[in-house]
Parts: structure tokens; sequence; C-alpha cells
């Protein structure tokens, strides 16, 4: 692995603090070279607009980000070190009703999510709640659920109670 900057190319702008990098993010240069991938500006990037994210957010909006800092932003660069910081615990992955990626940051706590497929809201679904759903499928076929994975499509309280004032609850959920 060739060493990062180049000897004798004078300081690099990617070196120094990130601006936002607390404490779980302050290793991170580290633990990417150790896993083969370069300290590169546009890697620093992603790190700083990871650290200013919370919440669920898409890789599409990452790289947009990125893009706001960088126009040259790559995108495989940003998924590819996506996919090294998940391996590294700094990031998760769950999977949007359409299928897409969303990334969580500093993930704390393992859940699931509900998708509204007519408001688009998202709600997670603690471990709590999910166990009538994990336990049953552990029962009756010895699987055991990946809760992050576990992404459920339908359509929630709001907007049943809206399509049954409008007369058409029983279509909605045909
Ligand atoms: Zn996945
Ligand atoms: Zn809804
Ligand atoms: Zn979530």
């Amino acid at each position: 692995m060739p060493a990062w900057p180049p000897a004798g190319s004078g300081p690099s702008p990617v070196e120094g603090p990130s601006r936002l990098a607390g404490a779980p993010w302050a290793t991170v240069r580290d633990r990417l070279r150790a896993r083969g991938l370069r300290w590169t500006p546009q890697r620093r990037e992603l790190i700083d607009v990871l650290a200013a994210s919370t919440g669920h957010v898409t890789g599409s909006e990452l790289v947009e980000r990125c893009r706001a800092v960088d126009p040259a932003t790559v995108p495989s660069t940003v998924y590819r070190t996506l996919h090294v910081l998940e391996a590294l615990g700094l990031v998760s992955h769950s999977h949007g009703h359409d299928g897409r990626e969303e990334f969580h940051v500093l993930p704390e706590v393992d859940h699931g999510h509900l998708h509204c497929t007519r408001c688009r809201r998202t709600w997670e679904l603690p471990a709590g709640e999910a166990a009538l759903l994990t336990a049953a499928l552990r029962e009756a076929r010895g699987f055991a659920v990946d809760l992050s994975h576990l992404s459920v499509g339908g359509l929630c309280a709001d907007c049943r109670a809206q399509l049954a004032a409008l007369g058409s609850a029983g279509l909605a959920l045909e």
C-alpha cells in the first residue's frame, strides 16, 4: 500500500483534523488504511458529511452532500467507502420500501422499519415490537431474522383513517 501523502509532497489538504470528527471518527483514517483504503480528500469529505448527518440517509443523498463540497465526487468511491465503514461498525444500512439502501450513522440499536406506501413516512420498529414476528419465524421456520433488514411496507393508521373516510379503505388494502 503506498504511503499517503507520498514522501516529499509537502502538506496535503487531506491531513489535519477533520472539521467535525468526534470521538467515533477520530481513528477512522487509520482504520480505513488498515482495510487498504487510502485517506483521500473525497473520503475525508464523506466522513465530514456523515459526522454531520443524523437519521436515515440514502446513498444518493450522501453523494449529493459530498458533491456540494466537491463536484468531482465519484459515487463508486462513496459507496465503496460506505461498505468499509459498515464493516467497521460506523454506519449500517437498511432498505426503503423500494429496496434502495438507507444508511444509519453510528447505529445504536438494531431496528426494523415500517414504510407507509401512501404518505411515504417511515417508522422505526424496535426489537420489542418486532418480537412477535421474529419469534414466530424462528419458531415456525428456525429462521433468525436480521432485524435491520426487516422492512415492512403497508398503510399507516393515518392513511387508513383517511381512506376509510373516503370510503375506499377496503379497496386500498386489496
Ligand atoms: Zn441490505
Ligand atoms: Zn401513511
Ligand atoms: Zn432506521
